[in-house]
């Protein structure tokens, strides 16, 4: 990504110690989407990235959801949202996965995809790349295919890129 919009994100976000549980360092992008025109400097840069590439932007709950739907409009593709366990309307497909501490479950209604439809999918921060992993795979099963993972912070130590092995990351920011 253009070094404008690396430092676009990096001057906007806030870091938070301890969020939401003892020992996170919480990255907090609200002020990059409450700030008009970094959001929009931000969305453009994205979209100029993948435009032509992708057939529909798949956001991640609940944070991808903000960034997917005004990137999906600016490339003139469809909205996919790939959701929490029992949040969506049947029928779905879903995948439950491991996390630090328990597991949790994502969810798509694969009647939203369509057969061989490219996807971009998309959320503000890569951490140890489960729910993101999960999507992949979830976009696979509705007959998808989910070309990459656009992030705007990439958390490296967190061992998301090596759960994602073989697929195509693309991280803003990476920490
Ligand atoms: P993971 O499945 O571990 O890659 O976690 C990714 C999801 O958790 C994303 O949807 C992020 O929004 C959220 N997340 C994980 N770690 C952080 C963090 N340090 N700051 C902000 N969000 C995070």
């Amino acid at each position: 990504f253009p070094s404008d919009a690396v430092s676009l994100v990096e001057s906007h976000l806030r870091e938070v110690p301890d969020f939401p549980a003892p020992g996170v360092l919480f990255r907090d992008i609200t002020p990059l989407i409450a700030d008009p025109q970094a959001f929009k400097v931000l969305i453009e840069t994205i979209a100029e990235r993948y435009r032509g590439q992708v057939d529909a932007v798949a956001g991640l709950e609940s944070r991808g959801f903000i960034l997917g739907a005004p990137l999906a409009i600016e490339m003139g593709v469809g909205m996919l949202t790939v959701r929490k366990g029992g949040r969506l309307p049947g029928p779905v497909v879903g995948v439950d996965y491991d996390l630090e501490y328990g597991s949790a479950r994502m969810e798509l209604q694969p009647f939203t995809v369509a057969d061989g439809q490219r996807v971009l999918v998309i959320d503000d921060v890569l951490a140890t790349g489960g729910t993101a992993n999960a999507a992949f795979e979830l976009i696979e099963r509705a007959g998808g295919v989910p070309t990459r993972l656009c992030v705007l912070i990439e958390l490296r130590e967190l061992g998301g890129r090596e759960r994602l092995a073989g697929r195509e990351v693309d991280a803003v920011l990476t920490y």
